[in-house]
C-alpha cells in the first residue's frame, strides 16, 4: 500500500509510469499525458509503457478499417498527406511492414470498463539492426475502432507522427486484410517472417548452430599474434587466389622475389 504512494521529484507516482516517461522533457511528458486523457481531462488511462499482460490475439481488437488509419494519418501533425498517402508504396512505413522490420503487434484491454484498448509493436530500425527498436503504440476506442491518440518512443523532441506509428497502422490494415482478426482464423502466416531482435554472439556460442557444416573447431578468432603462420606454400596459394587481401600488408614478405 504504501508503494502506492511513492511519488518522485517530478510528482509523478513510480508505480504508474514508465521510466522513459518519467526521463522525458516536461513538454514531451505534457504531451504523452494528454494522448492518455479523455472526457475533457477527467479520465486517465494507464501509461502503456508501464502496462503488463499484453496479449497475442488480434481477434480481440476492435473493428479498425483502412479509413479509420488513413483519417488519424491525416489529420495528425507530421508527414502525411493525401499526396504521400496515394504513394504509400513509396512510404519508408510500408517498407518497414514489407521488409519485416515491424514485430507482431500486441493487445491490451486496459479493463473491461475502458472505452480504450492499446495496440502496440516494436519496429526495428533498418540498417541498425543491433539498436534498440522503436516501440509505438495506438490508442483505439473499443467501439467505433477509430484511432484516438499515438506515440513512438522515438519522439521524445517533436509531436509529429512518425514513420513507425504509421508503420504500425499499417500492420493492422494488413493483419485485418490477411483476416487474423477473424475468430475463425487459426493459421495465420503474415506474422512468421518479422526479424527478430538482434544481439551479439560470442563465435564460440554461434560455433554450435554451424557445427554439423564444420569438419574442425573453431579455436578462436582472436588476433594475439601468438598462432603459428601458415606455411609458404598455403600462403602462395591464398595469395594466387586473393592477391590484394589487407592480409597479406600483415606479414613480413615470404617470397624471395618480394624483396
Ligand atoms: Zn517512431
Amino acid at each position: 500500500m504504501a508503494d502506492d504512494n511513492k511519488v518522485n521529484r517530478i510528482g509523478m507516482k513510480t508505480t504508474e509510469w514508465s521510466v522513459y516517461v518519467i526521463n522525458l522533457s516536461p513538454e514531451a511528458r505534457e504531451r504523452y499525458v494528454t494522448k492518455l486523457t479523455y472526457q475533457e481531462g477527467d479520465c486517465r488511462l494507464p501509461d502503456p509503457y508501464f502496462l503488463d499482460g499484453w496479449l497475442d490475439d488480434p481477434s480481440q481488437w476492435p473493428d479498425i478499417s483502412f479509413t479509420d488509419i488513413y483519417f488519424f494519418l491525416i489529420d495528425a501533425p507530421g508527414q502525411f498527406t493525401h499526396d504521400s498517402l496515394r504513394a504509400y508504396k513509396s512510404l519508408k512505413a510500408y517498407e518497414y511492414v514489407k521488409s519485416g522490420y515491424v514485430h507482431p503487434i500486441r493487445y491490451h484491454n486496459v479493463d473491461d470498463k475502458s472505452p480504450f484498448c492499446f495496440l502496440k509493436t516494436k519496429v526495428i530500425p533498418p540498417q541498425r539492426l543491433r539498436e534498440k527498436p522503436h516501440q509505438p503504440w495506438i490508442c483505439v476506442s473499443k467501439k467505433q475502432g477509430t484511432v484516438y491518440s499515438a506515440h513512438c518512443t522515438c519522439m521524445s523532441k517533436q509531436g509529429d507522427l512518425c514513420s513507425h506509428i504509421a508503420a504500425l497502422l499499417f500492420k493492422v490494415d494488413a493483419d485485418v486484410r490477411a483476416g487474423a482478426t477473424s475468430k475463425s482464423c487459426e493459421t495465420c502466416t503474415w506474422d512468421a517472417s518479422y526479424h527478430e531482435e538482434l544481439s551479439p554472439t560470442p563465435i564460440y556460442k554461434a560455433q554450435k548452430l554451424f557445427n554439423s557444416r564444420l569438419k574442425e573447431d573453431v579455436q578462436t578468432v582472436s588476433a594475439t599474434g601468438k598462432a603459428k603462420m601458415a606455411d609458404i606454400e598455403t600462403l602462395r596459394a591464398l595469395k594466387a587466389v586473393c592477391p590484394d587481401a589487407v592480409f597479406f600488408c600483415t606479414i613480413p614478405p615470404f617470397d624471395d622475389e618480394e624483396n
